[in-house]
């Protein structure tokens, strides 16, 4: 019986089969070296599944689904052999498009996906400067044949701009990320705003996204001084009855008067040595 294959992060597996180039990421091949073959056939109940047993796995991908979609339900299952072995694991759509944030597997895998179908050094350079907003998603999963909300993720995380992605149902937020930049004093309401594209997406299914929109900040941040600012706000639906909105900062006043104030804070906290009298 053959040892159990050693766990591969991305990077290193990138590196190992000398691929520099979003079009060379070949998820079939790349599974393949690391013991597990891919096939495609109608799955019910989920979009994909991984039975292993010792050094050798077979993944199944519902036949049905995107192109994109297959690439990172492959990407996600490959994840699993990596890091959940022994168990046979059924992904649902659900886990394959929302589970980024919770500490569980299946973030563990989504991430495992993102990071070998979007590595930060290839992703870096082809979104740097690029508008935070879902015209520029769209190019980019065309570029990495990546899903929307995965791509959109990445986007916000190592693009250059400060935003936000932010995950809605018809009634709150499910999740949200925001990109290094952002001070985490801006944190979006539970609650989404009445007048923000998104709610109008969930509250109308007829309504067709306008694309970027200049909206209050208020209507998304909870903030004291948020109603001073705009923020830009592009929203789609995405599958599930979810909306995927994307917050942009375009104007950074709101920034700077953050950074402003917390310099003015600190300086007062902070007497002066020679403040004696
Ligand atoms: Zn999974």
């Amino acid at each position: 019986m053959s040892p159990l294959p050693r766990p591969i992060s991305p990077a290193q597996l990138l590196e190992e089969l000398g691929i520099d180039s979003p079009a060379d990421i070949d998820i079939e091949a790349i599974a393949q070296y690391c013991g597990a073959t891919i096939v495609y056939a109608p799955l019910t109940g989920c979009e994909a599944r991984i039975i292993g047993y010792h050094d050798r796995a077979i993944i199944t991908i519902h036949s049905a689904a995107s192109f994109s979609r297959r690439r990172f339900s492959g990407g996600h299952e490959l994840g699993h052999w990596m890091h959940d072995r022994g168990k046979a694991l059924a992904c649902s759509d659900i886990q394959l498009t929302s589970e980024w944030f919770t500490d569980n597997p299946e973030k563990r895998a989504n991430r495992y996906a993102a990071d070998l179908l979007m590595p930060v050094f290839m992703f870096k350079p082809i979104a740097d400067n690029r508008p935070i907003i879902f015209s520029t998603v769209d190019e980019l999963t065309t570029t990495f044949q990546t899903s929307i909300t995965a791509t959109a993720i990445r986007l916000v995380e190592h693009g250059a701009f400060p935003s936000m992605v932010i995950c809605s149902d018809a009634r709150r937020r499910k999740w949200f990320t925001r990109s290094e930049i952002l001070p985490e004093a801006l944190r979006p309401h539970e609650v989404l705003g009445r007048d923000t594209v998104a709610f109008e997406l969930h509250r109308n299914q007829m309504a067709i996204p306008p694309g970027p929109t200049e909206v209050n900040a208020a209507q998304w941040i909870s903030h004291p001084k948020a109603s001073l600012y705009t923020v830009k706000e592009d929203s789609i639906r995405v599958s599930s009855g979810l909306v995927l909105t994307l917050l942009w900062w375009q104007d950074e006043q709101q920034l700077l008067d953050l950074m402003n104030e917390q310099e003015e804070e600190d300086s007062e906290e902070e007497p002066s040595p020679y403040d004696f009298d």
